[in-house]
């Protein structure tokens, strides 16, 4: 199988002839091959997009909504197909594609579909002045979208939604870990009636397509998630060219369990926000902070419940945990748990650890769910994002001591609580360095929502009126009257 660019509404190879491979996590064989594109098929594709531009944006907001409609339908009607392209792509397991990322994809179009067409500006009377100030939103023009691997269509569709919704027409880049899902995209957007050049999609390594999106000088504004160190790259790049920037960034979430919470309700859901995915969300919460006269029971729960977790082929409905998305990321996560492993003075690992080979796919990437108790925040398994199946365990004594613990690290994605306390929750609420705080549950999301991070974990926030904030310039027009 051959993974083409959608330019121009044509799909098309890489103008260098050049491929990369496409992996299979779970049993680590080439699939299929992408386009290995660069500079040359970034230019291509910003002269279609800007091409589109004039028409695309003075096409009505309803009309782009319809379309946008149109494509979730397709999508919905090819969901059990986008799935294991999915699942096969990035080794998550295929209930989870199923009920989580393609039906998310289609939600994406169809909420900023929706969304436009009750998107509103502000009017300002001023009496005393006799004038009237009124907010024009207009759309940016052309503007690059890249994405991660770890939710593929999923995240690609939660930026090229609003962007195409609000009229600008976009080069995006998915990940090249895991572009199938957005070349099938490509597909249906050939046969839907999306006009050629409003979206155009480029295939590619980061360094090159990314970059080069990144630098093009008539692409307007840049929406990106991914690492911490991929968004300052990005920020030093285009802020020097006063491009408007969305970066969502690495995370490094607290848990923050306290001895008056519902306890069952949280063991169950504490599992859940640990490993789902293989830990590779950015709002996993990665290290699980539960109050003193509770943690020895909690430790023995909670592994108990992990060690239940089934590691293996990701197409097994009974399958917990897939593959993690490449070798070199299992590595990574494999560097981290030896650390733990020879440094026994501040780790001490209570379940998992190691590699797993399941019976007919030993060649795939899989890690068990690994949980390490550490004596201090400030080791490193606290402080640096791992992004897979590792948890860290620690005790606190006090509400205080649980806030500061909470904020002693360079990211502020997100934070989960676990209290009946209302009086808690607010001050919590009121003192935690995150964009996201849940209390009493996990990946409760309204898209509605300002969604992002804050300190390394980015610049702005996607989600509702936010994202098409982002993809709209405001312009304001003063009448004396
Ligand atoms: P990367 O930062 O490596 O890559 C993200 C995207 O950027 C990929 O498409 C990548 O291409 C591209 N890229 C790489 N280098 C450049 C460059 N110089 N210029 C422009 N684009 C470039 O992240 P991962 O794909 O490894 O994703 C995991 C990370 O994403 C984790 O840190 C996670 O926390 C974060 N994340 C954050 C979320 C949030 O909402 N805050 C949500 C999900 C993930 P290529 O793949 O080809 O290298």
């Amino acid at each position: 199988m051959e993974i083409l660019n959608l330019i121009n509404n044509k799909l098309q190879a890489a103008q260098s002839g050049k491929w990369l491979d496409d992996i299979n996590p779970a049993n680590a064989e080439v699939f299929a091959k992408i386009a290995d594109s660069d500079k040359a098929d970034v230019d291509l594709a910003y002269e279609a997009a800007a091409k589109a531009y004039p028409s695309w944006s003075a096409t009505p907001p309803e009309r782009r909504a319809e379309i946008l409609i149109q494509i979730a339908e397709r999508i919905s009607v090819a969901l059990d197909e986008f799935a294991l392209a999915e699942t096969t792509d990035n080794g998550k397991p295929l209930s989870l594609s199923k009920t989580v990322d393609i039906p998310r994809a289609i939600e994406n179009f169809k909420f900023f579909a929706h969304a436009i067409t009750q998107f509103s500006s502000e009017s300002h009377e001023d009496i005393g002045k006799q004038s009237i100030n009124f907010t024009l939103r207009k759309p940016i023009g052309v503007v690059g979208c890249i994405s991660p691997w770890n939710l593929p269509l999923y995240l690609f569709t939660w930026k090229i939604a609003p962007a195409l919704a609000a009229g600008n027409c976009v080069v995006a880049k998915p990940s090249e870990i895991t572009p199938l899902t957005a070349f099938m995209l490509s597909k249906i957007i050939v046969e839907s009636d999306l006009p050629a050049g409003v979206l155009n999609i480029v295939n590619g390594l980061g360094p090159k397509v990314g970059q080069a999106i990144v630098e093009h000088p008539n692409i307007k504004a840049i929406s990106f998630t991914g690492g911490t160190a991929t968004g300052a790259q990005i920020a030093r790049t285009a802020a020097p060219m006063f491009k408007k920037i969305s970066l969502e960034l690495g995370g490094k979430n607290p848990n923050l369990i306290f001895a008056d919470c519902d306890y069952e309700k949280m063991l169950a859901v504490t599992v859940k926000s640990s490993f789902r995915n293989q830990g590779q969300i950015c709002l996993c919460g990665s290290r699980i902070l539960v109050e003193e006269t509770i943690y020895e029971q909690f430790k023995k729960d909670f592994i108990a419940q992990v060690s239940q977790l089934k590691v293996g082929n990701p197409l097994a409905e009974t399958t917990d945990l897939g593959a993690v998305v490449s070798e070199a990321h299992m590595q990574k996560i494999l560097t981290f748990i030896d650390e733990a492993k020879s440094n026994t003075s501040e780790y001490r690992i209570l379940y998992g650890g190691n590699r797993v080979y399941p019976q007919n796919f030993n060649k795939g990437f899989y890690i068990e769910p690994t949980v390490i108790e550490v004596n201090s925040n400030a080791c490193r398994l606290n402080q640096e994002e791992i992004f897979g199946p590792v948890v860290t365990l620690m005790s606190f004594k006090t509400e205080a001591e649980a806030i500061a613990l909470a904020n002693d690290v360079k990211y502020g994605l997100s934070a989960s609580l676990w209290t009946e306390n209302l009086s808690r929750s607010m001050r919590i609420a009121q003192q935690i360095e995150t964009g996201i705080l849940w209390v009493n549950t996990w990946l409760n999301r309204d898209l509605r929502t300002p969604f992002g991070g804050m300190k390394a974990s980015g610049v702005g926030r996607e989600g509702g009126l936010e994202a098409l904030r982002f993809f709209t310039e405001a312009k304001n027009v003063c009448i004396k009257y």
